[in-house]
């Protein structure tokens, strides 16, 4: 990647960030002193009250946090006796890896906000220092939709839209002249790194051959992509915002992920699980805390509050307005740059048009490891293994007596470890009793032995 000073990034950063570019903004956010009260504490019995009230859990600076933040500051964990809960900002994934490894114990998190399969692949030694099994959790999802894929305004008019197939000639002539499409993501073989996969393979683009795919951490990315080092990027809200609203315009957003497969599975919480063994009742206490946030965090009266808190220089460093857009569904899609409003295509916490958001399905963990055999990020062999390690690290059992616990109205309690037949934009559908046939259907992959 293209060596940027300091100085040459932090004006490219500040410039998004300049209030001269906040034209249209429709909300105006409450000042963080004259916020909602914070929730009332519970009176806590033998069978709810935690084994500890301190916990440090992990999160990265985008959308899918926000359970997490608002759990803090609205005093949800602390109404169920979660009252020392430290949300810790991590520089990069690869960071909060590094800090689930040594524990809060060794000055790193107990848990926290992971993109998929994470958890399995932290449990698995598959990422690890020394492939080292650090047996984890997934007790929860954070958040469904709300992520994109941007293009670099250099490639406008040449068929970046949901269908990429009219791009696939351009693509490879790139690669043919010897400076190949760079793609970026801020983390290999996750979430980010699917949806830009997903997206390119259903439009004849093979990832693996026709383009160059890279990691670069987020906060580089608007710098990267101004600079031409980076010609398209896979990430979360705001990103994809912040590229949008500069006004040199150096991007447009191709893709939403909501458009790509409607309420797909996002980012998850998880933790340590010898952290849960020892403390299940606080483990349950916290995941009361996050239920309770997301449905705070979906309900449209609380967006302002929420866009407020989470732009706080502490949390996301953003301007308030850019975190309005993706609660509401708005976007600014296309080279042509057409606002498009839809609630369908925005970001939700606890429920969505398939149901709950919040439930951690297994069929969707089965998706994950599917799709990562597809690419070759597992060998074949792991298909046959995948319900070993999806029951393994699935915490679902914590959800659901968590939920229980709550009152969650039963309709609101998935009946079944699986949502069932999935589809996707392109036609293509997942069933998860039959993973293979999924496979099969697909013309672009890279499966190894
Ligand atoms: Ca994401």
């Amino acid at each position: 990647m293209q060596h940027l000073s300091r100085r040459h990034f932090l004006l490219a950063v500040g410039a998004t960030g300049s209030a001269t570019l906040l034209k249209g903004c429709a909300i105006t956010p409450p000042s963080p002193d004259a916020l909602s009260p914070k929730a009332q504490a519970l009176t806590l019995s033998s069978l709810t009250a935690p084994e500890t009230t301190v916990v440090k859990l992990g999160y990265i600076a985008i959308a899918e946090s926000a359970p997490l933040i608002i759990a803090r500051e609205k005093g949800f964990f602390a109404r169920h006796g979660m009252t020392d809960v430290a949300v810790s900002k991590q520089a990069s994934w690869g960071a909060a890896r590094d800090n689930i490894e040594i524990g809060s114990a060794g000055g790193g998190i107990d848990g926290g906000q992971w993109q998929m399969p994470m958890p399995q692949l932290i449990s698995e030694g598959l990422i690890t220092k020394g492939n080292r099994k650090i047996p984890m959790l997934s007790m929860a999802q954070l958040s469904t939709q709300g992520n994109g894929i941007a293009i670099a305004s250099q490639h406008a008019g040449k068929g970046f839209g949901l269908d990429v197939s009219g791009a696939a000639e351009y693509v490879r002539e790139m690669k043919a002249s010897g400076k190949p499409f760079k793609a970026a993501y801020t983390f290999p073989r996750v979430n980010q790194d699917f949806w830009i996969r997903y997206w390119l393979g259903a439009g004849g683009i093979d990832p693996s051959k026709d383009i160059d795919l890279i990691a670069i951490p987020a906060a580089q990315t608007v710098a990267s992509m101004r600079t031409g080092s980076m010609d398209g990027f896979s990430t979360g809200d705001p990103w994809p915002s912040r590229i949008l609203r500069d006004r040199r315009k150096y991007g447009f957003l191709a893709v939403l992920t909501a458009q790509i497969w409607p309420s797909h599975p996002e980012e998850y919480f998880a933790m340590r699980e010898d952290w849960v063994r020892k403390n299940p009742k606080a483990a349950k206490a916290i995941l009361k805390g996050i239920m309770e946030a997301q449905m705070w965090c979906d309900d449209p009266k609380n967006r302002a509050e929420m866009a407020a808190i989470l732009a706080q220089r502490k949390y996301f460093n953003v301007p308030s307005d850019l975190l309005i857009g993706p609660y509401t569904g708005e976007y600014i899609l296309g080279a042509e740059r057409k606002t498009v409003k839809d609630e369908k295509l925005a970001i939700r916490y606890w429920k969505d048009a398939r149901g709950s958001v919040s439930y951690p399905y297994q069929s969707h963990d089965l998706w994950f490891l599917t799709e990562s055999v597809r690419w070759g990020f597992l060998p074949q062999g792991a298909l046959g293994e995948a319900d070993r390690i999806i029951n393994a690290v699935s915490g679902e059992k914590f959800w659901r007596e968590a939920a229980q616990e709550l009152g969650i109205a039963s309709a609101d309690i998935p009946p079944s470890t699986s949502r069932g037949i999935e589809k996707f934009f392109d036609g293509a559908e997942f069933d998860p009793e039959k993973p293979q046939a999924y496979l099969d259907s697909l013309k672009i992959k890279t499966m190894k032995a």
